[in-house]
Formats: structure tokens, C-alpha cells, sequence
């Protein structure tokens, strides 16, 4: 039965459904699911890694800076958690062999993975075959030893509730049905387990995973272990989002009750958001700064300059891909990047 209907079913037997259910059936079904079965990254959207190589390469000097500021731990894991098509890992893993200190970070790193799609799975073990991937479904199985953690367009598709206010309660938003039709209403009664609601707003959004992400990262920290967690996404810094649910097939965004299972779905993430929970943790927090700022700061440019050097006939192209993932008008501004981080270190590059 194709996945609308079974949501059909599901919302006549159970009652309207919250919107981060819909997120994760839509997601994560086994059988329709987007990232289960369909994954259409570069075909249905386009992420920093997938426009330029110099995204992951700058990704994997970071990392082999930061595995020196933690003095060399050996072995260490290195992890990412929702890699895709992989191709911001074999970029980093192919920058880190370029320098001497690298190769010795890649001679101490133990590569982990997070990712429930089998289909990606399949993908990112052949592609990253020379360093025998390790799969596991949560960050919370990963082995009791030192950590670099990146992570890029992983935190927007967690799920998110959404709320809003008539009077003075809020109310939980919920996806129902009108005969075969998917649509949007609103809890009668007060929403229950309410998240910090913000005061002036009349709705927002909030991804209940960002808790457990940062509780698992902390849970790390707690035990003693050395830290570094670096998250690039979209975003919002100043105030919580308020209904950022999208959906996108074939680059185009579409209604996100359309096509449920067919189109990847995605909100914005609270950044601000975050911060505070880092510091209800007391986990130590970077950022969040623009992905631009970032980037330059940890010497895009000079690798740009040097990739032109070595392609001089590419030279446009280089220069045009580069500049999207820096470029306030593209990427640059509208991701932010954050470093969690165990105590005792210096600032984390990009971050001093
Ligand atoms: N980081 C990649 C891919 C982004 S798409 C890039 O920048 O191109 C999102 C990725 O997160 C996919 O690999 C998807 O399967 C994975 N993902 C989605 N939900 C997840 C979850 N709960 N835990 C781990 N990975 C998840």
C-alpha cells in the first residue's frame, strides 16, 4: 500500500498525528521511506560537498588539526552521522593524506559511521572501502575512546513538533485526513510536554533530537573522554523557527503533505537552541558562525588558490563552486557552524 495511504490508516486508527511523526514514517519507513528506499541526494537537493571538493577537504585539515590540539590520541574515532553519498568523508579522508601530520592522524583513526538508510550504507561502505567503515545506527554505540565528530545537513531532518498559540495556550499542529487527502490542523486541547515555548512568538518549531544529540555528546564528555563535534547546517541563531517544514523533489520544493516518502523533508535548526542546551549540559560550545566565516578562517581561500594551480584549464569552475559555499548571497551566511567540545582544550580552528 503506498505510504499515503498507510498514513491515511494510520491517522483513522491512531487519531491526527504530530508533525515529527510524519517526519520520521516519511523518512525513515522501511518500505517508502525517503532515506530507506529513495535517497535522491544531488537529484532532489544539493549539499556544500556535493558543489565543491574543497568543502570536505577543509573538513579533513580541520579534523587532523583538532586531533593534534587533542594530543594525538591513538587509536581515535572518527564519525559521521548522516554521510550520504559520502562524498564529503572521501574528500577529507583524501586532503588528510596530503600532509605528513594527516597521514599519521589517518594511521590512529578508527572511521564510524551513523546511518540508518541501508541503501546509503551500501553506498558509503564501497566508497570508503580502504578505511573499513564502521556502521552503527545511534552516536551513543560508538567505542569509549577519543572523538572527532562532523556533521553536515544531519541535524535538519531530525524530527520536529510544531506549536502555535490561540489565546493564551499553545496548541500541538498535527497532519490529519479528509477522505484521500493529507492535511493540516490543530490540537484542540493544550499541548502537552511543551518545550521552552518563546514568549513573543505565536508558533515555533522544535526538533526534540537536538536534546538527545547534545545529551549523547555530553554523555561522552562526562565519561572523560576528549571531544570534538563539529555540526554545519541551516538555520536560524536569534530566534526559534517557526514553521520551516519543507519538502524537495526533483529541486523543486513542493508541498511537504504531497508526496510523502518521495520527497526528502527538512526544517531549520535552532541554533540558539543549541547553545542552551549545551549550557544546561555544560558541555563546552563554539559558535555558531556564518559557514563562510568559518571556511575562511581555516584557509579556503589558499586552498582554492591551490586547486586552481593544479587545474588551471578548471580555474572558473573551481572559482564559481567555491564562492557558492562561501557567498552571504548563497550558502555562506544562511548555514552556521558549531563546535562542541570536552574541556581542557584550546579553541577549536575556525573558532580562536
Ligand atoms: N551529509 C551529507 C548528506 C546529508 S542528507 C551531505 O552533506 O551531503 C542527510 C543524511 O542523514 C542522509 O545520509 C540520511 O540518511 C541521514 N540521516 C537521516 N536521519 C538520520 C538519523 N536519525 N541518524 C543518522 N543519520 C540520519
Amino acid at each position: 500500500m503506498p505510504l499515503k495511504d498507510r498514513l491515511i490508516n494510520m491517522i483513522e486508527l491512531d487519531g491526527p498525528m504530530s508533525v515529527s511523526m510524519y517526519m520520521q514514517t516519511c523518512l525513515h519507513d522501511p518500505k517508502e521511506g525517503y532515506y530507506a528506499t529513495r535517497p535522491g541526494l544531488g537529484r532532489d537537493f544539493l549539499t556544500a560537498p556535493e558543489i565543491s571538493q574543497l568543502f570536505g577537504e577543509m573538513i579533513g585539515l580541520w579534523v587532523v588539526n583538532e586531533w593534534e590540539a587533542m594530543w594525538r590520541p591513538h587509536p581515535f574515532t572518527l564519525v559521521e552521522p548522516g554521510p550520504g553519498r559520502a562524498t564529503m568523508m572521501m574528500d577529507a579522508l583524501r586532503a588528510m593524506k596530503m600532509t605528513r601530520a594527516g597521514r599519521e592522524c589517518l594511521n590512529s583513526m578508527q572511521l564510524y559511521l551513523v546511518e540508518p538508510s541501508l541503501s546509503l550504507r551500501a553506498e558509503q561502505a564501497t566508497k570508503l572501502a580502504e578505511h573499513t567503515p564502521q556502521f552503527v545506527s545511534h552516536v551513543d554505540a560508538l567505542p569509549d575512546q577519543a572523538t572527532i565528530l562532523i556533521a553536515n545537513e544531519f541535524l535538519d531532518c531530525l524530527p520536529a513538533r510544531q506549536f502555535v498559540k490561540r489565546g493564551k495556550t499553545w496548541h500541538e499542529k498535527r497532519i490529519s485526513a479528509h477522505g484521500n487527502e493529507l492535511v493540516w490542523g490543530i490540537d484542540s486541547i493544550q499541548a502537552a510536554k511543551l518545550p521552552n515555548p518563546p514568549e513573543d512568538q505565536n508558533e515555533f518549531e522544535y526538533q526534540t533530537g537536538l536534546e538527545t544529540f547534545i545529551e549523547s555528546l555530553d554523555a561522552y564528555v562526562d565519561n572523560g573522554l576528549r571531544l570534538r563535534a563539529l555540526v554545519i547546517d541551516y538555520g536560524t541563531d536569534d530566534k526559534p523557527p517557526t514553521d520551516t517544514l519543507r519538502a524537495y523533489l526533483e529541486g523543486k520544493q513542493v508541498d511537504p503533505l504531497l508526496a510523502p516518502g518521495a520527497s526528502d523533508l527538512t526544517v531549520d535548526v535552532d541554533f540558539a537552541e543549541l547553545v542552551r542546551l549545551s549550557k544546561n549540559f555544560g558541555l563546552t560550545a563554539y559558535g555558531p558562525k556564518t559557514q563562510g566565516d568559518f571556511l575562511l578562517a581555516i584557509g579556503a581561500e589558499a586552498r582554492m588558490k591551490q586547486l586552481i594551480e593544479e587545474n588551471p584549464d578548471r580555474a572558473d569552475e573551481i572559482y564559481a563552486r567555491a564562492l557558492r559555499l562561501v557567498d552571504p548571497k548563497d550558502m555562506g551566511t544562511r548555514f552556521k557552524v558549531m563546535c562542541f567540545s570536552s574541556k581542557g582544550l584550546s579553541p577549536p580552528a575556525g573558532f580562536e
